[in-house]
């Protein structure tokens, strides 16, 4: 775990401080891992493989080898035979141990080695003949390299001597939810009975576990809920409309909106008519239709006499914003900005100064919009398009450009329930759950490498008979040069296969001119087949491109593939995505890849994602800002609702309460949430 991260000072302290260990409720809230067995001694005879037991040993003498790593080994014996234990990375200070004569006790798993048997980096310490064995499991806890069980066990020991084990919890509170008192609970999984079955206290769902879990979950609730409430409580201007705007563009689009546009759309025009700032995430999946709900918002903005703002991540998208909005927006007398990073400079303070002078009413762009010296002269309502992409930070920033803005986050990034309230406790969420009608199905096919031909005739068939295409290349996350290679090598070849195509190519790296020229030209249908790296991966919308092949396609994650299928099935043609694979697939790539095949629904996928990846890799915990949590599960939906419902309650009635929970749980990290 934190072993890889750059040292933090080789002292005591520096590698307490990785592990995030600073006070007695530090201490007491690191809980062991899990617990072994020591209170008894096996034979060495008697050791079976695959099962860790204790030894008591005798050293025959050590040695510094180099095969072809080096690494300490050790020959040991007892009384019924010998082995060998082996260290991989060690101290000099555990060879000085190791000497001749010495009587170890060690605990691990005995396998076959190169030199018969032997235990690769054991846990051991000297014990004298005849030292009393210990009567109850021991803990182990997470600890980081240079940092052993028995140091870390003893501060926390003398940290459980000192600590503070008021309950944070009223007692009607712990009854109601069946739950253990703090100090029992503590106690319980620091220093189990003697009688304790180890496999009955590692299961998570222990009494004692199921309160540390409650707690933990709490004080996330907590913190998150608080800081909503405090962005709550600062005012903002209540945008009360004429609707003679958003009537006028609902009127002039060529569809209706679906009854979850309607929903969400009435949502939203509610929270904008409060007094206090919106703080609203529209989640809906990939051409769910959220563009035109936040135009919709826009306008409401914007007849109240305000400024809206729309941001994405990335150039592409933002100017595909801007070129659909201006074309609904324009016609309605409605001035819309827009501002990337690539405008030449005099155009770029152009439309600063205009924003700046309240002049024009909706700007759109990307990260541009929040450089320093954008002004916004009233800003109303700030949208941030893809919001999972960007960081908290940048989330924020954009609101901030208006002393009192409304803010709205749109994500098609499904996220299972449970995540969200847990990840989005300071936002409301209004959901899009029904795709517009029309929509051909997107059939998805797994096609191994070895057919690619087959693949190619198909594009060629479907260009040939008027449609377009995406051709998605392999993902390589290592390097951007090796990435841009491929995109480059990858176009190179089916302009080389496909000679009677016109290929156009597009990635990260081009120049934003170019870039929207090339998407322009696949627009009007004057390019075929686009290659692409995952740059079109969000928002993309070109309704006659009905194909989409992905090459290699097991090296992406779920929602980006899921997210990347979306790009296709938005016309009325019937649409494929293939999926090509390269064999032999690891055992989670192919789990992954069926989950993709088997299901078109994004919260499914969302899910199986989650469980196959874990939340910390599914949300980008770092980005998010919040900890990880370490002993609750976010699929613990029960436990994160009553979680949810417990810290609106303590935070409505006993503040006080609410605020020694936090201390405990979160300490000072608590201003990682606010950010
Ligand atoms: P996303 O939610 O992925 O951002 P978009 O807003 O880009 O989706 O919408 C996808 C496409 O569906 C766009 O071409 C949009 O104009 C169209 N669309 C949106 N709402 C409807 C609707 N109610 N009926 C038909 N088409 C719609
Ligand atoms: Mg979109």
């Amino acid at each position: 775990m934190a072993d890889k991260k750059p040292q933090q000072g080789n002292t005591l302290a520096g590698r307490l401080a990785r592990l995030g260990l600073k006070s007695d409720s530090d201490f007491v809230l690191h809980l062991p891992l899990r617990y072994e067995d020591e209170t008894c001694i096996t034979a060495l005879a008697d050791a079976r493989p695959g099962i860790a037991a204790q030894f008591e040993v005798e050293v025959l003498g050590n040695e510094i080898a180099y095969r072809p790593r080096r690494q300490l080994l050790a020959r040991v014996r007892d009384a019924s035979g010998a082995l060998s234990l082996r260290f991989l990375n060690f101290y000099p200070s555990q060879q000085k141990v190791l000497q001749p004569g010495t009587r170890l006790r060690v605990f691990g798993e005995v396998h076959e080695g190169y030199l018969g048997p032997e235990i690769i980096h054991p846990r051991f310490h000297v014990v004298a003949a005849g030292d009393a064995l210990p009567e109850g499991l021991t803990p182990v806890y997470p600890t980081t390299a240079g940092l052993g069980q028995a140091t870390l066990r003893r501060l926390i020991e003398k940290a459980l001597a000192r600590a503070d084990f008021a309950d944070t919890l009223p007692p009607e509170l712990l009854q109601r939810l069946d739950l253990p008192g703090f100090a029992e609970a503590i106690r319980f999984l620091h220093t189990p009975p003697p009688d304790m079955v180890q496999a009955v206290l590692e299961a998570r769902d222990y009494p004692a576990w199921r309160r540390m879990q409650f707690d933990e979950l709490l004080a996330q609730q907590l913190s998150l809920r608080r800081a909503y409430l405090a962005r709550r409580a600062r005012g903002a201007p209540r945008l009360a409309p004429s609707a003679k705007l958003t009537d006028a563009l609902l009127r002039s689009l060529p569809f209706r909106l679906t009854a979850a546009q309607q929903r969400a759309w009435r949502e939203i025009a509610a929270d904008l008519g409060q007094p206090h700032p919106m703080q609203r995430l529209l989640q809906g999946d990939v051409g769910s239709g959220k563009t035109v709900v936040a135009a919709l918002a826009m306008l409401h903005a914007v007849e109240a006499g305000h400024q809206a703002a729309l941001m994405a991540p990335t150039e592409i998208l933002a100017e595909q914003h801007y070129r659909k909005l201006a074309a609904w927006l324009e016609p309605l007398g409605i001035e819309v900005a827009w501002l990337t990073g690539s405008l030449k400079k005099r155009d770029k303070e152009a439309a600063i100064a205009k924003v700046g002078a309240g002049d024009t009413p909706i700007a759109i762009g990307t990260h541009a919009l929040i450089e320093d010296k954008v002004e916004f002269a009233r800003l109303g309502l700030a949208i941030v398009d893809e919001q999972h992409r960007f960081g908290v930070r940048q989330r924020l920033a954009l609101k901030d450009k208006g002393s009192f803005a409304h803010q709205l986050a749109m994500s098609a990034t499904p996220i299972p329930r449970t995540l969200a309230m847990s990840y989005y406790a300071d936002l409301d969420v209004s959901v899009l759950d029904e795709l517009p009608p029309g929509r051909s199905p997107v059939t998805t096919k797994l096609v191994a490498e070895a057919r690619r031909d087959e693949v190619l005739a198909r594009v060629h068939d479907a260009c040939r008979s008027g449609r377009q295409a995406y051709w998605v290349c392999p993902l390589i996350e290592e390097s951007e040069t090796l990435q841009l290679k491929t995109a480059e090598e990858t176009y190179a070849r089916l302009v080389a296969e496909l000679p009677d195509l016109k290929i156009g190519l597009v990635h990260g790296r081009l120049k934003a001119a170019d870039k929207a020229a090339v998407m322009a030209a696949f627009v009007r249908n004057e390019i075929h087949v686009l290659v692409a790296t995952t740059v079109i991966e969000v928002g993309v919308d070109v309704p006659n491109a009905s194909l989409m092949v992905i090459e290699h396609a097991e090296r992406f994650g779920l929602a980006q593939l899921h997210q990347l299928r979306g790009r296709v099935g938005r016309g009325v043609d019937a649409s494929a995505c293939i999926l090509l694979y390269a064999q032999p697939l690891g055992e989670l790539a192919r789990a992954r890849l069926k989950v993709i095949f088997e299901s078109t629904d994004g919260f499914a996928i969302a899910r199986e994602d989650l469980r196959l990846r874990g939340p910390g890799e599914f949300i980008g915990a770092r980005q998010s800002g919040l900890p990880l949590l370490r002993y609750a599960d976010l699929e613990d939906a029960a436990l994160v609702e009553q979680a949810r419902a417990v810290a609106e309650d303590i935070l409505r009635t006993d503040p006080v309460r609410a605020e020694a929970h936090l201390q405990r749980w979160l300490g000072g990290r608590e201003e990682l949430l606010k950010a």
